[in-house]
């Protein structure tokens, strides 16, 4: 049995919840959130860069604080505890607690195609679970746990 620490990180899919833009305790809304803080009231500055620098980036800056906000108005609680807000289409998470396995690896039924995803995500799924089979869940995690998700 895995720890409670990497299951509250990894959804049964496989796809690690933590480097998830999405996720409410992961480092994407903490950095965002910091960085937020430290821009203060860059939008009056980001103007008059504008002609001071002959810099033509800063006028991107009103869109870059909306993906910035965004990230910091991450919700999600991960997979296990909340409703993922990125793959409507997931059946694996259901699927897996009426299994009652932690990760499709462990069914039966693995490899399945009732998981519900388009071919990029059945790809991925597949590779990591694949790769979790053989060197086990606890190495996977200590391998992938720094990795960025994107
Ligand atoms: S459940 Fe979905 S939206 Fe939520 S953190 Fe995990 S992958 Fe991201
Ligand atoms: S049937 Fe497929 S989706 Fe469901 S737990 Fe087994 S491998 Fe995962």
């Amino acid at each position: 049995m895995p720890h409670t620490d990497i299951l509250s990180k990894l959804g049964p899919c496989g796809l690690n919840c933590s480097k998830c833009f999405a996720y409410k305790k992961g480092e994407i809304r903490k950095l965002s959130t910091e960085l937020k803080k430290n821009l203060g009231n860059f939008d009056v500055y980001a103007e008059r860069f504008v002609e001071l620098l002959d810099e033509d980036d800063f006028k991107k800056y009103p869109n870059f604080k909306i993906m910035l906000n965004h990230f910091t108005n991450a919700t999600c609680m991960g997979c296990r505890e909340d409703s993922c807000k990125l793959f409507k289409s997931c059946k694996v998470k259901q699927c897996s607690k009426n299994k009652s396995v932690n990760f499709c690896f462990e069914c039966s039924e693995f490899p399945c195609s009732n998981h519900g995803f388009d071919e990029h995500l059945e790809k991925r799924w597949l590779v990591i679970q694949n790769k979790m089979k053989k060197v086990g869940v606890e190495n996977y995690f200590m391998e992938i746990k720094d990795q960025t998700r994107y």
